[in-house]
């Protein structure tokens, strides 16, 4: 079955079209700018990326383009819309409602609106794509595949907060974790990759991307993971602030006399190791580039980042009362190998030990690890995209 993955936000929309038993990528895409001017990039395998200017007031047309590239005669990878099977979208927060991908039903969506309150920013865009699918597929099964689900088996003791417990009940503030698509699909990949079963292994699997968290899989269920109620709070990211004393937010709205909107916006967006490196990038290329030409907040970012994500991964080492695999994954987890190397510094109490020549491939499924090393440590690239297109299957 060809399956069409879609991620949808405010303005912008990701597509891939995969064959579910080759799992091949048949065509992949973005539209952007949605309305406001739009433009398209389409790339069928093997073929030309192309990008063109095209008019998309609304998410509607975006996806109506998307159909026309992959139909169309000269460029297109399927016949008509009859080819393609089941459309899966990726949806954010799916709060305590979903702990599993989903079919979606009316019903479905009114619970997905539920939780728009948690995640103003992604839910609603989500909603809208999944909307404007169905009135250009009303016959296609649709599924969605929350960020969250694989965290709702986290115990209540990792998931509350030392709040008043009434704002539990009434608003349900506890933490919910993202990446979990990531999670699942990384830490499933590599106990097959240790030769493990995954009902029987501890793994922590670190997401270090632009937005960056890590997880802690016992025995194939998250029992922790670094993000809380919302994206914000764990890892030292790309701009997130990640952990700070929230006493921080007071004092420093006294004194640059910033509102609730105007803290937000700096803990999201000028923070992280962009914020820490005095504005270089948020880029680890640039920051890497800048430490060597001894810039110095730019060495203390990643020191930071390296430092926070090692003590991540042992809490959930103690979390989980020991570890036999790590993995390493997403645009910084798949190809830093200098990070990678950081981090594993600090966990050589572990009995960790890095194969040095291992670990400066890029971007490949590796053990990165020596064959003596007291925990196996992995690079292994997530594909998202692909686990949604298989959830999508499975369910259907
Ligand atoms: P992601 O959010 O998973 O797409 O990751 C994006 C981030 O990965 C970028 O902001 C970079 O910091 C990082 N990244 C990508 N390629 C490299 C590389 N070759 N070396 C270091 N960092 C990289």
């Amino acid at each position: 079955m060809n399956v069409l993955v879609i991620n949808c936000g405010s303005s912008s929309l990701k597509f891939q079209l995969i064959n579910s038993d080759s799992e091949e990528v048949l065509a992949k895409g973005l539209c952007e700018r949605i309305g406001i001017d739009g433009s398209l990039t389409y790339q069928p395998a093997g073929g030309e990326k192309v990008k063109s200017g095209k008019a998309m007031p609304t998410h509607t047309e975006a996806i109506q383009f998307v159909i026309e590239a992959l139909t169309d005669p000269q460029t297109g990878v399927v016949k008509s819309l009859d080819e393609i099977g089941a459309v899966g979208h990726r949806v954010v927060h799916g709060g305590e409602k979903f702990a599993s991908s989903v079919v979606i039903t009316e019903e479905v969506k009114k619970a997905v609106e539920e939780c728009n309150d948690l995640a103003p920013l992604h839910n609603p865009a989500n909603l809208i794509g999944v909307n404007a699918c169905e009135k250009l597929m009303p016959n296609t099964p649709m599924v969605a595949v929350f960020d969250t689900a694989f965290h709702q088996t986290m115990p209540e003791k990792a998931y509350m907060y030392g709040l008043p417990y009434a704002y539990y009940e009434k608003y349900k503030v506890r933490r919910y974790g993202f990446h979990g698509t990531s999670h699942s699909f990384v830490s499933r990949r590599t106990a097959e990759l240790a030769d493990v079963p995954y009902n029987a292994t501890k793994t922590i699997v670190c997401h270090l991307g632009n937005g960056a968290s890590v997880c802690a899989v016992k025995d194939g269920e998250s029992v922790d993971t670094s993000m809380g109620l919302t994206p914000l709070e764990g890892l030292v990211m790309g701009t997130r602030s990640g952990d700070i004393d929230p006493a921080i937010l007071e004092f420093i709205a006294k004194k640059e006399g910033l509102d609730i909107a105007g803290l937000m916006k700096m803990l999201n967006k000028e923070s992280g190791v962009y914020g820490l490196s005095d504005g270089v990038s948020s880029d680890f290329r640039d920051l890497g580039t800048a430490a060597e030409e001894g810039k110095k907040p730019a060495q203390t970012a990643l020191d930071v980042f390296a430092y926070r994500v090692a003590k991540y991964v042992g809490s959930y080492v103690a979390a989980m009362n020991g570890v036999d695999n790590i993995a390493f994954t997403a645009g910084i987890g798949e190809n830093d190998g200098a990070m990678r190397a950081s981090i594993c510094g600090y966990l050589q109490f572990l009995g960790i030990q890095i194969d040095e020549k291992a670990n400066a491939t890029r971007g490949e499924e590796i053990m990165i690890s020596t064959p003596d090393s007291k925990v196996k440590v992995f690079v292994v690239p997530t594909n998202e995209e692909l686990a949604i297109a298989r959830e999508t299957v499975a369910l259907l």
